[in-house]
């Protein structure tokens, strides 16, 4: 048992929260899923709800509008199931506007939040199986802590 060791060091990511997983942070845990997909297709399609709920639990990169955007994507997404490519379309459109999706690095201010779960409890080391189930409940959580967060007005936001 080495439960201190981990205590001890930070070892959890400033913003999402989640813990290490054999030395890998979040990040390196997103890639490992991310690898998964090419042996499991219901985990690929799921890809978008994996980046998606991973960007959502580390919006500091993000700016408010890119980050308000992706949350009215991804509720849409989970609410009447928005076609993948009809995001890829808007996301496409909103590329060649202007609008900005990065925060410059030194405007970015990670504040570290709590939620259910994150990537650490999708990413489980020697159980790939199961991963495409674990991403739907990673994302329900998400949806249901994000509720009067980032999408105070949604309703309106159809006008
Ligand atoms: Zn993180």
């Amino acid at each position: 048992m080495h439960e201190d060791r981990e205590h001890r060091t930070g070892e959890h990511c400033p913003e999402c929260g989640a813990p290490r997983i054999d030395g890998m942070n979040c990040w390196e845990q997103l890639g490992a899923i991310l690898a998964l997909e090419w042996q499991d297709p219901e985990l690929q399609a799921e890809h978008f709800m994996t980046v998606a709920s991973y960007n959502l639990q580390h919006p500091a990169q993000f700016t408010e509008q890119a980050i308000t955007g992706l949350a009215q994507q991804f509720r849409e997404y989970l609410n009447k199931g928005l076609p993948v490519t009809e995001i890829r379309r808007r996301v496409a459109q909103s590329a060649e506007g202007k609008t900005k999706v990065l925060k410059p690095e030194t405007e970015r201010r990670p504040v570290l939040k709590l939620w259910s779960m994150t990537i650490a409890d999708v990413y489980l080391p020697n159980q790939p199986q199961g991963a495409a189930a674990r991403v739907k409940a990673w994302a329900a959580t998400i949806r249901k802590e994000l509720e009067h967060e980032l999408l105070p007005n949604s309703s309106s936001a159809h006008a």
